[in-house]
């Protein structure tokens, strides 16, 4: 009996999803919410039934083992030896890291010093892998890196307009993310299309919390939105996107609150983006609730939201030089009938043509119309599959 589990670690939180391989079923998937704070939330559902508990968990050591308990005390599991591999969700891997890797004690120390690009996420990934390596010493843990599968973008993509030095002492560049559920929801997105992967070109608008766009040619990225850090492109939940640079200094100067850049990122990751605009929420949910009751905040971020996702699409047909269909995933793109109608319906020039039964909450696959010359489709990601067989690839 071979069992893998695909971690994703956050800075509070940890989800998890446990897989027979090479079956590929899932057989138990949960979260750990408020990991560090009073009243951890611990959510494990599996063969229809969920079960919830509330107790105070300090780190992610303590998270990992209520998770391992919580298998065997549900009978999901009869022993630890039959969890034969664990991968885990790691969203830096810098110019290092080109493809998923078997974590050493090397790549552990590679991914925490990597933790500059992603200061919101590594240090969470990487105190995930510890808790496991700690528990489960034995299994093979692979690391499944975000930024792995746009290692493919061209050079003039991937460089800033700095100088030079910056690039080659100190490695800004364009670094991409969410790059296991671009890579997933393209692959899928050529089966749809019914053409082999190579001929394929799509847009994939991986649109949630965090949300990024990439032109994705013959199955390879070759640009993305996310930047240096995962704060790059369209407005986000509570992340800002792209703005002029020069604002930075300037806020410092002019605001009293904010002392330094670090305060200022701190803004633009956290008080930004669709919280920052429509002030009642970052959930998209509640945002349309407003848009519904006329609410001129919620209204405002709806079609900033919009307009920002526009720009970004119509650049990547450029980049392509058109493209066999725009891709919607992640909570919003997944969910959001009223984003995808309002994005699409601004963008008809480029050949794309909802139809208006398919666009219905609940509906996946093609949701354009027979004449649409471009496809759009939605496609629900699963970078918890991604991350499963690449463990059963390389263990
Ligand atoms: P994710 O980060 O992929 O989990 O996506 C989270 C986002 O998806 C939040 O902004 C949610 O409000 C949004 N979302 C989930 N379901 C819906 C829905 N039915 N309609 C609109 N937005 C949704």
């Amino acid at each position: 009996m071979s069992k893998t589990i695909a971690i994703n670690a956050g800075s509070s939180s940890l989800k998890w999803q446990l897989y027979q391989m090479p079956e590929e079923t899932v057989l138990a998937k949960g979260i750990i919410e408020r990991i560090g704070l009073k009243d951890s939330i611990v959510t494990v559902k599996f063969a229809d039934q969920k079960a919830e508990q509330v107790l105070d968990i300090p780190d992610h050591v303590e998270a990992v083992k209520i998770l391992l308990e919580d298998l065997l005390k549900h009978g999901i599991i009869a022993d630890f030896s039959e969890i034969t591999g664990v991968g885990h969700r790691v969203v830096a891997g810098g110019e290092i890291f080109k493809d998923s890797v078997v974590i050493t004690d090397e790549v552990l120390k590679q991914i925490e010093d990597l933790s500059s690009l992603a200061p919101l996420h590594n240090p969470a990934n990487a105190a995930g892998i510890k808790a496991f390596k700690d528990i489960l010493p034995e299994v093979t843990s692979v690391a499944v890196f975000d930024t792995a599968f746009h290692a493919t973008m061209p050079e003039v993509a991937y460089r800033y307009p700095l100088p030079n030095k910056f690039y080659h002492e100190h490695k800004v560049r364009k670094y991409g993310a969410h790059g296991t559920s671009h890579f997933y929801v393209s692959r899928e997105a050529a089966k749809l299309l019914g053409k082999p992967l190579e001929e394929t070109k799509v847009i994939t608008a991986h649109i949630g919390n965090g949300i990024s766009i990439s032109a994705i040619d013959g199955g390879q990225s070759v640009d993305t939105s996310m930047g240096f850090t995962p704060l790059a492109g369209p407005m986000m939940g509570t992340r800002s996107g792209d703005i002029d640079p020069a604002i930075i200094p300037y806020l410092i100067e002019n605001v009293d609150e904010l002392k330094d850049a670090a305060d200022v990122i701190n803004v633009l990751n956290k008080q930004s983006g669709i919280l920052g605009i429509a002030e009642i929420s970052s959930d998209m949910r509640e945002v349309e609730a407003g848009v519904e009751a006329g609410d001129e905040k919620c209204t405002l971020a709806f079609n900033m939201l919009v307009n920002r996702l526009q720009k970004f699409i119509g650049q990547y047909f450029a980049v392509l030089n058109g493209a066999d269909a725009l891709v919607f995933t992640a909570g919003i793109g997944e969910n959001s009938v009223k984003v995808r109608e309002a994005v699409v319906n601004g963008l008809t020039w480029f050949g794309m043509e909802l139809d208006p039964e398919k666009n219905v909450f609940g509906y996946s696959g093609d949701i354009s119309t027979v004449d649409s010359r471009v496809k759009v489709l939605v496609v629900p990601t699963d970078e918890e599959l991604v991350i499963a067989r690449d463990v059963e690839r390389l263990k």
